[in-house]
Order: C-alpha cells, then structure tokens, then sequence
C-alpha cells in the first residue's frame, strides 16, 4: 500500500466537498493510504501570493513541505495550483541555496526544517506513474463504453517543464491514457492546450475569463463530448459554476464536467449520490444516461460477439489494408466498425450500412495468423441489422423468395427450350417452407 500525506488545498474542500469526497473514494479503491497532517497553510497560491511578496511565498512553500519531511511522508495534490506552487518553489529553493537558509532559519523557530528531498505528486501523475492506466482499468467495474470524453490538463499540471517535468508540457497524453484504459473513446479537440482562463477572474477580468471558458466549450460541444474530465479544482470553477452562469444567461451551452477521480469512483461501481454528483452546477444527467444505456450495450454485446477476440482483433489491425474491399473503396474501414461494435455503437453500426459491404471474401481470415478473421463479425451485425429491419431492401426480398420458392430465381423456360433442355425436376421450396413452418418442439422430439 503506498502512503502519502495529502495536501487537499483551500478551493477543494471549501468549494467542492464532493470532489474530495470522491478523490478520498478513489485513493481508497486504489489502496492509497493517505494522511492529513495538521499545521498546513494555504499552499500558497502563485498569482496572489508571490506578485505581493515572493519571500512569503517561498516561506509559505516551503514550511508546508516542511510539516511533510517532519512526517517522513510525500505529498499528494489533487490541485494542479498545489502541485504547481510546490514544485515551482522546490526548484527555485534548489538552486538559490542563499534564500533556503533564511527560510530555515526562520523555519527552526517553528521546530522546522525543509531539506527538499520529498516527492511532490499531482494525483494524476501517481494513477499515471505509479499505477499505470492497465491496472486502474482491472479495477473498473463499469467501464465507460462508448462514451466520448475530452480531457483538459491544465496549465498548472505541466508548465513551466523545468520545474514540473511530468508530462509533455505542449503534447501531453498521460489523463487521455487513463481515461481510454476506462474504456472511454479519448476526444481530442483543437483548445484542448488552451487555458481556462480562472486566473483572470481571480483579478477582475470576468469578462475575459468567460471568453476563455466559452471559446473551449464550444469547441467540445461541436465535438459531441458526452464529459469534460478535469484534474484542478481551478479549471472545475471554470468549467462547471461559470457554465453554469451562461446557461442561467440562456447561451446555448452544455457540456458536463467531472473530476478525474469522480469518473474513477463512478467506474469503479460508486453511485453518483454516494460522492455527490449532484452538487454539480451543471448537470451530469445526460452523461449518466448515456453511460447507462451503454452498460446494456455491452451486455448485448457480449450476448452476440467473442468480446475477448474482438479486442484482440481491433487491437491488431493487422490485415485492415489487405481487405480486397479497402482497395476499391476507401469508406469501408472494417478495423474501426470492430472498433465501434466494442464501443457499444451496434445500432449506429447496423444503421451506418457499412457492413453490407464486407463481401465475405475471408481474405482477412486467411491472413490471420490467429484464424480469427472478421468475416464472422459482418455476418452477425448483418443479422442484427436485418432483426432489426435495416440494410439493402434486395436482403428481405431475396429471403422471402427464398422461403416462398426454395430458389433466388425462377428458371427461364424459353431460353431453356430453346437451347434443347427440359424442365427442370420441381423444387422443394414447398419441403422447405413446411420444415421451417414445424414448431420448435415437433423438432425436438425428434431428436
Ligand atoms: S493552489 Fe489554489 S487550491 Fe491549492 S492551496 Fe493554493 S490557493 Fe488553494
Ligand atoms: S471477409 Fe470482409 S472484411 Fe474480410 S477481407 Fe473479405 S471483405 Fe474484407
Ligand atoms: S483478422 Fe486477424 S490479422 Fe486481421 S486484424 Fe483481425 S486479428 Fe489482425
């Protein structure tokens, strides 16, 4: 079990309890111990803090990283100011020897000392890390099927790199990675580096702040996201109370908006009482819809597909451009129809018409070095399709021909004759249609 002291911050508990009732839900679900030390101050933040005293600032940082060396512990943040402000001042007191010494020196009158050897760890970077996505994705019990979800990072989470150096500061994918391994389809998005903007309505810019948070939510909501993921209670202010205020002012806006942790204890099989997702200003309730129309998606799924051979196969993709198809029409794209099937999107798949045109050639299955071949699938999704009264008309009429004359096509008698040949011997399409008429258990009795 790894055992860090947590550094909660102010916004976290003083605005948004359910986020931390949630992010205490995942820790422990993860086996995170974590402990809460008593004595520390506001972390402090950058913006107000340090443009008045850079001194305090330092002192403050590095007195509540102290109070965690005394514990013998490392920090973890789930605040990217946090997380930023301590690593920031870390590299700063690393270099600048001079200033370290007078802060301790003021330190030792509290019975404190900072060495700077702790580790500082936004919770992000130690599910990322120290986990890693294959084993939080082991632990979903519901995993996030067909849900089409964008991450914002935040700038504080990765910048400046110097100081911060987890993930790319410009390019990152790290909380993407966690959240495909949930089994969410990762949207990516043109503003997705773009800030917030929350800094700005710290120091009186509202307007400009909302342009900011209103630039990016159009950008999602063109992009069809079923949820934002943030891991920076600044960027939830931002995102969720501010969106709100727009919707209250009748834009045309809504996109959800959910805590990192809150989407892994929501997979992980908590309710969304249970961490209070409906102290959100922006409701949820159309993620949590989808979401569950999805879980019985899977469940249909797994009624009619090899779910274990299908991944692997997706996974593969090694045949996708040896489909005789693929090369005449480059809109058949049999990889990512397999793809959406896992996803859960069967009734677009079988709506789409795609399928119609996988012409049951078993290249692919010959190519396989796994015989796993995707000719089976097409079959089955054309036989769901038809179920479900979709697909080319010809399928339905060929069919009821078929039941009604035992053959697709009527011999043409006159070319025959001429030609010198007889008639055909009657077909059995009469056999046919009574056979299949029997009740089920006439046949079974016969068994
Ligand atoms: S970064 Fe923000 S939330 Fe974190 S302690 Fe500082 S002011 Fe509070
Ligand atoms: S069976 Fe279908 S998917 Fe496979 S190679 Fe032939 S046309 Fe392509
Ligand atoms: S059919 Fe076989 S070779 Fe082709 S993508 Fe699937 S697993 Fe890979």
């Amino acid at each position: 079990m790894k055992e860090f002291a947590v550094f909660w911050g102010c916004t976290i508990p003083a605005r948004f309890p359910f986020i931390e009732k949630a992010t205490r839900v995942m820790f422990d679900d993860l086996g995170a111990q974590v402990h809460e030390l008593a004595g520390h101050t506001c972390c402090p933040e950058g913006t107000l803090v340090k443009a008045n005293d850079p001194d305090t600032f330092y002192t403050a940082a590095a007195r509540n990283l102290a109070l965690v060396e005394q514990a013998g512990l490392d920090v973890v943040t789930p605040c990217n100011g946090c997380y930023s402000t301590f690593k920031e001042a870390q590299s700063h007191l690393k270099t600048h020897w001079r200033e370290r010494d007078v802060i301790n020196e003021r330190l030792e009158r509290e019975g404190l000392h900072y060495g700077g050897d702790l580790q500082v760890i936004h919770f992000a970077e130690w599910l990322s890390d120290g986990l890693g996505a294959g084993v939080i994705a082991s632990g979903a019990k519901k995993p996030l099927w067909g849900m089409r979800i964008a991450v914002h990072y935040g700038c504080h989470l990765l910048r400046p790199q110097p100081a911060v150096r987890w993930d790319d500061p410009l390019h990152p994918t790290k909380v993407e990675a966690i959240v495909s391994a949930l089994g969410a389809n990762v949207v990516d998005y043109t503003t997705k580096m773009q800030c917030c903007g929350g800094a700005l309505d710290r120091v009186g810019e509202r307007d400009s702040s909302l342009a900011f948070c209103r630039r990016k939510l159009n950008d999602l909501q063109n992009n069809q996201v079923d949820a934002l993921v943030v891991v920076c209670p600044s960027c939830f202010q931002q995102f969720d109370l501010n969106q709100a205020a727009m919707q209250r002012a009748n834009e045309n806006i809504h996109v959800p908006v959910l805590y990192l942790s809150e989407l892994i204890a929501l997979t992980y099989g908590h309710t969304p009482e249970e961490i209070g997702l409906d102290m959100h200003r922006v409701s949820v309730d159309s993620f949590l819809k989808k979401w569950n129309a999805r879980a019985s998606d899977k469940k249909r799924i797994a009624q009619n597909f090899d779910v274990a051979l299908l991944g692997k196969c997706f996974n593969c993709s090694a045949c996708k451009d040896d489909c005789p198809v693929c090369k005449v029409d480059t809109t058949f794209k049999p990889t990512e129809i397999i793809g959406q099937v896992l996803r859960g999107e069967i009734d677009q798949v079988i709506e789409d018409g795609q399928i119609w045109k996988c012409v049951e050639c078993y290249t692919c299955q010959e190519l396989c070095h796994s015989g796993i071949g995707m000719a089976e699938t097409f079959r089955k999704l054309k036989e769901l399709a038809i179920a479900a009264s979709k697909g080319p008309e010809s399928v339905p009429q060929s069919y009821k021909m078929f039941m009604e004359t035992g053959t697709l096509g009527k011999p043409r008698e006159s070319a025959r004759k001429k030609l010198g040949m007889g008639p055909l011997p009657a077909s059995g399409g009469d056999a046919m249609a009574r056979l299949m008429a029997e009740p089920e258990d006439t046949h079974k009795g016969a068994e």
